[in-house]
């Protein structure tokens, strides 16, 4: 379905400019923007999957991954055709780097409409909604639209993003948007830009804004690549960059698979993951933990003031050890989070 942009402005010669993604695309007529469902028809800005996910499916909110929100929730997930970034790695290629289709008369995606999803979760009692899989801001008005609805019933919002929202996308959704998780990929511009077809900055900018200037709960991402992105260096600017921001924001170090256009390399050894744990304690955060390996140890969470373990997980089974929600049992230390 199609739905006018929310964020955009009109330009000369019937071009359009989307205002939701740091790319800004400038769009001719009959074009569409870098991420393949922003098309300029007619001289207004379309969104072209609006309620039409091709992914649905509902998942433990460890799987977002969230560890710090709500554990042990169920989270109702969608995902649609396209994305604004083309990272050569995507786990989620077949979905996310699909831009050219024609809406009118290719399969889309199934119909999910916000009113649905939401009637959905309610009758189920799914406590959360995550727009994930690709890049939710690509399918703004979709996410937002649903967001909102889900509000009025007291289900919260996720993000599992790649952090590329210009601020005016973060400040219009952030009233609804409890939760995100965003991909830091690296610390390097050259590698935003080669092998995402992105930039780093405002990446950068967005986890520390959302962090300190709005009340989203924010846990960051990096998957490292042999090779690409796996030096102690790198490791250490990216923790010293989110200690920075604050040593209670969760870090989840994630391992590689190859797959799509990067099968030139093995997946990511458990000792990489294990250094960026260290490297992560070393620098002062609270909470790391790793991804894609099975290491109960490293996915505890631990109290940072006596070191108790509070929370833990085998897989996407969680046991909280807790007397009461979010608080040390053995030193009554609050850890940071939203725990109820
Ligand atoms: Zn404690």
């Amino acid at each position: 379905m199609r739905k006018e942009a929310y964020l955009y402005r009109k330009l000369k010669k019937d071009y359009v400019q989307c205002l939701e993604c740091e790319h800004y695309c400038a769009i001719p007529p009959g074009g569409k923007g870098r991420c393949g469902v922003k098309r300029n028809i007619g001289g207004k800005l379309m969104l072209v999957v609006y309620g039409r996910p091709v992914a649905v499916h509902v998942d433990p909110v460890e799987k977002k991954p969230l560890f710090h929100f709500l554990p042990g929730g169920g989270v109702f997930s969608i995902g649609t055709f396209g994305c604004n970034f083309t990272c050569k790695f995507c786990q989620n290629w077949e979905i996310s780097q699909v831009r050219d289709f024609d809406d009118q008369r290719d399969y889309i995606g199934e119909d999910w409409p916000p009113e649905k999803i939401v009637d959905y979760c309610r009758r189920r009692s799914i406590p959360m909604i995550a727009y994930t899989y690709n890049e939710p801001v690509v399918f703004f008005e979709y996410a937002y639209d649903t967001a909102k609805l889900a509000h009025q019933y007291g289900i919260r919002n996720i993000f599992v993003s790649s952090g590329f929202e210009t601020e005016q996308a973060i400040d219009m959704i952030e009233p609804y948007l409890d939760a995100a998780n965003i991909d830091l990929k690296s610390f390097s511009d050259r590698f935003y830009r080669e092998i995402s077809g992105a930039r780093l900055k405002p990446v950068l900018r967005n986890i520390e804004y959302m962090v300190k200037k709005t009340r989203i709960w924010v846990e960051v991402t990096t998957l490292f690549i042999p090779g690409l992105n796996d030096s102690p260096e790198e490791m250490r600017d990216i923790a010293q960059f989110l200690v920075g921001i604050s040593p209670d924001l969760p870090w989840h170090v994630s391992a590689f698979y190859p797959t799509y256009l990067m099968t030139d390399r093995p997946p990511t050894p458990p000792e990489t993951l294990l250094r960026a744990y260290e490297i992560g304690k070393e620098a002062g955060l609270h909470y790391v933990y790793v991804g894609n390996i099975l290491s109960p140890e490293h996915e505890a969470t631990y109290c940072p003031h006596c070191g108790a373990p509070v929370i833990k997980r085998f897989g996407y089974h969680t046991q909280v050890l807790w007397r009461e929600p979010g608080v040390c049992p053995v030193c009554g230390h609050r850890l940071a989070g939203v725990w109820e």
